[in-house]
């Protein structure tokens, strides 16, 4: 699947659309969920053009790959939910439901979180 620089995230990336950040680095941007599934809900996504998480791990750098996953760790906890737990998830196609085609990690966290997958 070709990438599509129209999308939503490439948007919010170019600041074309605003976000509420949480944190950036030269790779990586987090910003909160505009519609949140958990007391936190934060989206961490790689500043490069990845569709999902198929294509950034068979075609990002080491430094790219490096600099989500902490990322991801340092948003978790700069948000406090190292220590109560918290849960993160990547949709990758047509059976994830992926929504938005820009690789995003979300974070979910402040509440039990219940089973792992929802029953469709
Ligand atoms: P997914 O189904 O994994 O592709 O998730 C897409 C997520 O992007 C959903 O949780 C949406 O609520 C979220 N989302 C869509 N547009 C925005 C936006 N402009 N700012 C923040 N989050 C967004």
């Amino acid at each position: 699947m070709a990438y599509d620089r129209d999308n939503i995230f490439a948007r919010i990336l170019r600041d074309e659309i605003p976000c509420d950040k949480v944190f950036e680095d030269d790779h990586v941007l987090a910003f909160h969920d505009i519609n949140p599934q958990a007391p936190t809900h934060v989206l961490v996504i790689p500043k490069g053009e990845y569709v999902s998480m198929d294509d950034f791990t068979a075609n990002a750098s080491d430094v790219e790959v490096a600099a989500l996953f902490r990322a991801v760790g340092a948003v978790a906890r700069e948000l406090g939910l190292a220590g109560s737990g918290y849960r993160i998830l990547a949709n990758h196609g047509p059976d994830s439901h992926q929504e938005v085609p820009h690789l995003h990690v979300h974070i979910f966290g402040g509440r039990p979180l219940g089973p792992m997958l929802i029953r469709g």
